[in-house]
């Protein structure tokens, strides 16, 4: 079935039929079945053949096509593409913030179009950290709160869940700044916050889209050291950027274009 998101881009008459891209499926595939045993650390990923399809006035507009990657557990990869290729949309697939119109995510091999909304968003408050462009943290609320509420959500019981939060915060060297509002620190520091709220539930996946991209090239760099330190600590790292240099420092480099990779 294809579910697309609300936007008020989108035209609101969808298909009865499922949306087919027309084109072969790629011959690289695996079975579920094998997927156990391919997979069994956590924190590893599976792309199978996925498609995405936004409506623009009625007509399907395929901003993926045919994906299929493995990244392993641990890895830190990079996914480079200019504006508009598609990197946020399948980042945003691969971690269960929107789902394709065709073609199936595995992690830990846990088929994510099998999962119900509901078990979908247990599911990524669980398993995945994201970090965006622009923070997307919550205005008018301390530099602490931003980092405790997700994990009041997450329902976790966890000894001194508070003392987390002053830890997390104090290793990333917000320790002065916890009463803060996210409007009166500079973007690194709202970066580094937005990095403890997305390790507050000790997620073993860190998805991160353009993290650098509102920050100078050298609070940029603090940033990404700091991706790379959590791939040291066994974290699996997908970052989406624009920008080759920074690209580089990933283990591994995924090129796309068009929706497609490259
Ligand atoms: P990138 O992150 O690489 O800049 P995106 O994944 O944001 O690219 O977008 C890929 C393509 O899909 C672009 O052409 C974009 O305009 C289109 N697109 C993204 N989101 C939507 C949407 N909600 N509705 C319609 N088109 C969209
Ligand atoms: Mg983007």
């Amino acid at each position: 079935m294809i579910r697309i998101i609300k936007d008020p881009k989108l035209t609101t008459d969808l298909p009865a039929e499922p949306i087919k891209y027309p084109g072969k499926p790629l011959p690289h595939r695996f079975k579920p079945s094998q997927l156990d045993t391919i997979y069994q650390k956590s924190g590893s990923l599976y792309v199978q053949d996925i498609s995405k399809a936004y409506l623009m006035g009625g007509e399907p507009f395929w901003a993926l096509k045919h994906i299929s990657l493995e990244i392993k557990s641990g890895e830190f990869v990079a996914i480079l593409g200019p504006s508009g290729s598609g990197k946020s949309t399948l980042l945003h697939i691969i971690g269960g913030l929107d789902r394709p119109s065709e073609g199936s995510i595995f992690v830990d091999a846990e088929n994510l179009s099998k999962l119900s909304d509901k078990k979908l968003a247990a599911f990524r408050n669980k398993k995945i950290g994201f970090v965006f462009q622009f923070f997307n943290l919550i205005p008018k609320t301390s530099v602490f709160d931003n980092v405790y509420l997700p994990f009041l959500y997450s329902r976790e019981t966890v000894d001194k869940p508070k003392d987390k939060v002053n830890q997390l915060l104090t290793s990333l060297g917000l320790a002065n700044k916890l009463k803060s509002k996210p409007n009166e620190i500079s973007g690194g520091e709202q970066q580094r916050v937005a990095i403890a709220r997305a390790l507050i539930n000790n997620p073993t996946i860190i998805l991160a889209d353009e993290p650098t991209g509102n920050l100078d090239s050298k609070t940029g760099l603090d940033i990404l050291k700091i991706l790379l330190s959590l791939k040291e600590r066994g974290k699996t790292i997908i970052m989406v950027t624009h920008e080759q240099h920074l690209a580089n420092s990933a283990d591994r480099i995924i090129n796309i274009k068009d929706g497609s990779l490259v």
